[in-house]
């Protein structure tokens, strides 16, 4: 195997100062090899001829695998541009990521802070925490509220921008704060993608995520990874996967790293988009409490101006009535009623329907997709029309 193992440096170095699309279609590219593919294809291995002494990479498929090995080295060189010493690994979920490094870092004892508007699992993983006598608190995403609760904390979990709400906290200011007082910082940055938002540059320990939304954007694929700076972390991390054995299959791996070529085309279209989207809606009566981080008068905007080079794709409003909603969401026919989001394909839901957030029983979040964003927005503006009482 010519190709060794461990996210040091690409094979084929682009230059940091390079621009996100030259970036993105040849992040984690190995090094040109006569007669081999550019981007080599699946390794489907549990194990690895391994005589003698065991030592090297590639030896048991729980442990490493090559088609990782490329895929972290593309995440890590987007998440930190010429960053020395930034270790990326990846898992089966975003899930996997955020409890490989929630359940690796505290101990019974410790405090967390954890958002309170976050994602929608967070509570289950507070219940898990509490059971093993970990201290949880929470405070909202917006006006920096998490500042108010730190202190004596291990360990701070920033979501910006938080989903669904999509408000933002001033992630360098609370980092600052985090490690005045010695508590590690973890970002997940999921919304953003590592072209809208690089945590480890605003000074995060962590950035997390969940490579299932628009990072892969194709909504075929589960993944997770977690990107760190600190070595003695990221070992414990690293062990942690081996314990769970939380792993992505090496064709979900290799279909993710396939994907993020196109991130740069993918988030450009869509952030356009939703931006396009969200300015039509709000001249809709019937709509009340959009956000967009990307518009200028959004409340978050100032903040995410500065910590953000895109907004995301995602857009969230309210219609006046639960029944509203689903007649709205029934009349759609570009957008799919459909969770998640960050896909090609734009979808949207009502988010009360899972009982996990809190939201207004009319609130939407829509995704917004590589369609035309004419078709798009008259798509929309037709629901809503078709949708009224
Ligand atoms: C979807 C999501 C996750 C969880 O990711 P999975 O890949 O579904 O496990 C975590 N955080 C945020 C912000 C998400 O949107």
């Amino acid at each position: 195997m010519s190709d060794s193992a461990g996210n040091e440096g690409s094979g084929t170095a682009v230059p940091p100062a390079a621009g996100d699309g030259t970036r993105a279609v040849r992040a984690g590219l190995p090094e040109p090899v006569k007669h081999e593919p550019t981007l080599p294809g699946p390794v489907f291995a549990a194990h690895f001829h391994l005589p003698g002494e065991p030592t090297g990479p590639y030896a048991y498929g729980r442990d490493e695998n090559p088609t990782w090995t490329h895929l972290e080295r593309a995440i890590g060189e987007l998440e930190a541009p010429g960053g020395e010493g930034v270790e990326t690994l990846v898992f089966a979920s975003g899930m996997a990521a955020i409890s490989s490094v929630l359940f690796s870092q505290l101990r019974a004892g410790d405090a967390v802070v954890l958002p309170s508007d976050g994602y929608q699992a967070l509570p289950l993983v507070r219940a898990q925490l509490e059971a093993y006598g970990i201290e949880v608190r929470t405070a909202p995403t917006g006006g920096d509220a998490q500042l108010d609760v730190l202190d004596g904390a291990r360990l701070l979990w920033i979501e910006s921008p938080s989903n669904p709400g999509l408000d933002v906290c001033d992630i360098r200011r609370l980092v600052e704060a985090a490690h005045a007082r010695g508590a590690l910082v973890a970002v997940d940055n999921t919304l953003a993608t590592p072209l809208g938002q690089r945590p480890l540059e605003l000074g995060a320990d962590f950035s997390v995520a969940s490579g299932t939304k628009q990072l892969t954007g194709h909504g075929d694929v589960l993944l997770g990874y977690v990107a760190g700076r600190d070595a003695e972390a990221m070992a414990s991390v690293r062990r942690w996967r081996k314990i769970v054995g939380a792993i992505s299959g090496p064709m979900e791996a290799w279909l993710a790293h396939r994907s993020i070529a196109t991130l740069q085309l993918r988030v450009d279209q869509q952030n356009a988009s939703a931006l396009t989207v969200a300015q039509a809606l709000r001249r809709r009566p019937e709509v009340s409490g959009l956000r967009y981080p990307g518009l200028p008068d959004d409340p978050a905007h100032k903040i995410a101006s500065e910590q953000m080079q895109r907004f995301g794709c995602v857009v969230s409003f309210t219609l006046p009535t639960r029944a509203r909603a689903d007649r709205f969401l029934d009349a759609l026919r570009l957008v799919d009623d459909a969770t998640s989001f960050g896909g090609v394909r734009s979808t949207a839901e009502r988010r009360g329907r899972w009982g996990g957030d809190a939201v207004p029983e009319g609130f939407i979040r829509l995704s917004v997709g590589a369609e035309d964003p004419a078709d798009l927005v008259a798509d929309l503006l037709r629901a809503l029309d078709e949708s009224a009482d």
